[in-house]
This record gives C-alpha cells, sequence and structure tokens, in this order.
C-alpha cells in the first residue's frame, strides 16, 4: 500500500465523516464554523459549535488544519498534498481542483451527495477528468444538508474511501460510481472528451477566469447564477434597456449575475434555460 499526504476539502456533513474514516496524513481545509443545525448530519459534536470545523475535526484527525475558502489564489495551500478529496458541496471549487490536478498531475476523488443518492469518482492523470465527464456547469449542486439523507452521506463517504484505497492499492481502475438509497450501486464507464478544456491545458478556474461565471445558490428561494452571456443581443432580444433588466422571474445584470427567484434549484434552472440555452 502505498502511502500518500491527503487534503481534504469540505468538512461537511461529506468531509467530516471521510475525515474519520481515511487512514494516512492528512490535511483539513475548511472555511466554515460548525453551527447547531450541523450536529445531526455532521460529524460534530455540541462542543465543537462556534468552531472553525477544520479545526473542530483536528480532534478526530490531529493533522494539519487550514481555515480557507479555496479559491485560484490560494490554491497552493494544496502543494503539499498528492491526492486530494473533494468533500465540497459546489462545482466551481470541483472545476478548480480538476484544473489544479490536471496542471500539477495530481490524483484527486470527486464525491457528491444530494437528497438521497450521490456520487464518486477517483480521477487520476491519463482519465478522464471531472470537466470530461461534467462538461456542463449548470449540473445540480446541493444548497444546504438539509436535504440531504444521513444514510446517503455514510454510504459516499465509504465509497469515496473506498476509491482512495484502491488508488493507495494500485488497483484503481476509473468509474463513475453512483449511489442510491433505494436502487444501490452501479458504475458507469467513463470517457475523456477531446474538447475538454481541462484537458488541452486550459484551465480556466484556475487562472481565475471562471470566478464570477460559477453557479452558486443560496439558502432561500432567490437562486444566483453567473452566466457566460452575450448581454445587449440578449437585453435587445428580450426588449429590454439599461445595465440590467427584469424578465418574469429573472433580473439579469450586465456581468453575468442572474437572480432568480423560485421554489425549486429545478424551477430556477427550467426559467434559465428558457432564456439560456
Ligand atoms: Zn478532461
Amino acid at each position: 500500500m502505498m502511502r500518500m499526504k491527503m487534503a481534504i476539502v469540505g468538512l461537511g456533513a461529506l468531509g467530516s465523516q471521510v475525515a474519520e474514516l481515511i487512514k494516512g496524513e492528512l490535511i483539513l481545509i475548511d472555511r466554515d464554523v460548525v453551527e447547531e443545525k450541523n450536529l445531526e448530519r455532521q460529524n460534530y459534536r455540541k462542543e465543537d459549535v462556534g468552531k472553525e470545523k477544520a479545526k473542530a475535526m483536528e480532534r478526530v484527525k490531529p493533522y494539519k488544519s487550514i481555515v480557507a475558502d479555496l479559491n485560484h489564489k490560494n490554491i497552493d495551500i494544496l502543494d503539499e498534498a498528492e491526492l486530494i478529496l473533494d468533500c465540497t458541496d459546489n462545482l466551481y471549487t470541483r472545476y478548480l481542483i480538476n484544473d489544479y490536478c490536471r496542471k500539477t498531475g495530481k490524483g484527486w476523488v470527486y464525491s457528491g451527495v444530494i437528497r438521497n443518492h450521490g456520487f464518486v469518482m477517483g480521477i487520476r492523470q491519463g482519465d478522464a477528468c471531472f470537466g470530461c465527464v461534467f462538461p456542463d456547469s449548470r449540473s445540480l449542486d446541493t444548497c444546504d444538508t438539509a436535504g440531504v439523507e444521513l444514510e446517503a452521506i455514510k454510504k459516499i463517504a465509504k465509497l469515496q474511501v473506498r476509491v482512495v484505497d484502491s488508488i493507495l492499492k494500485g488497483d484503481f481502475e476509473q468509474k463513475l460510481i453512483h449511489f442510491n438509497l433505494d436502487k444501490g450501486e452501479t458504475a458507469l464507464k467513463t470517457k475523456k472528451r477531446a474538447d475538454c478544456k481541462a484537458c488541452k491545458g486550459d484551465y480556466e478556474y484556475l487562472d481565475g477566469k471562471k470566478e464570477i461565471t460559477s453557479i452558486q445558490h443560496q439558502c432561500s428561494d432567490l437562486y444566483v447564477f453567473f452566466k457566460d452571456i452575450d448581454y445587449d443581443t440578449l437585453r435587445d432580444k428580450l426588449g429590454k434597456k439599461g445595465e440590467y433588466f427584469f424578465y418574469e422571474n429573472l433580473t439579469i445584470f450586465r456581468n453575468g449575475r442572474i437572480l432568480i427567484k423560485a421554489d425549486s434549484l429545478e424551477r430556477a434552472k427550467a426559467a434559465l434555460d428558457r432564456i439560456i440555452p
């Protein structure tokens, strides 16, 4: 079994489980503080409330902790890690880690969980990358762990640890693993995409070009998107004027920021898709 220094990015529902399960030297990275509402689904105790998650997690793993919001400017905090474990809940960070790993040749393991299901995929140099498999940055993103079942979180955490073990043992073979509490586990084949930017060395996220075009949304009925838009063409097409305009339940700004009032992310995305295909 190989030994690798690993970094866990994100210590929420998934990362706090993975940190406890994983064996080996760890760097723990998270920007948040433990809140009372986290205790139900995240691996923290009452006495951790108010502490930074990265610091609180040192209790289970007495390794290096870094309190930071990973972005293209501070990504060198990953430099001492040899394998990166994504336990974040946002796409921007995943594409960023993907760029970083393509550039440095490091491996990483993506994991994501929402409601009753989730995905895990290990990515080494030579494999299909995250951008090859998920080229569309409009894919679903989770907002809060409130909508995620604890059993799904635990299963995805175990699957991520299993993938890490297979990388360390040297018998890893890339697959996109999907797990659903009702249907169980399925493994999907992955394929490199010839037009994948990260694989071609065009690191849009690492270079900071995508900082404001990634999808984000808030835990409310207001969803915030950043899109590459041709503002003037779109505004003229919809018969609007000005530096921003309202259209149905959307507010669209020149810099590509789009606010959408909707009762679910799906509806917000549907509204977005109607005007920006
Ligand atoms: Zn790729």
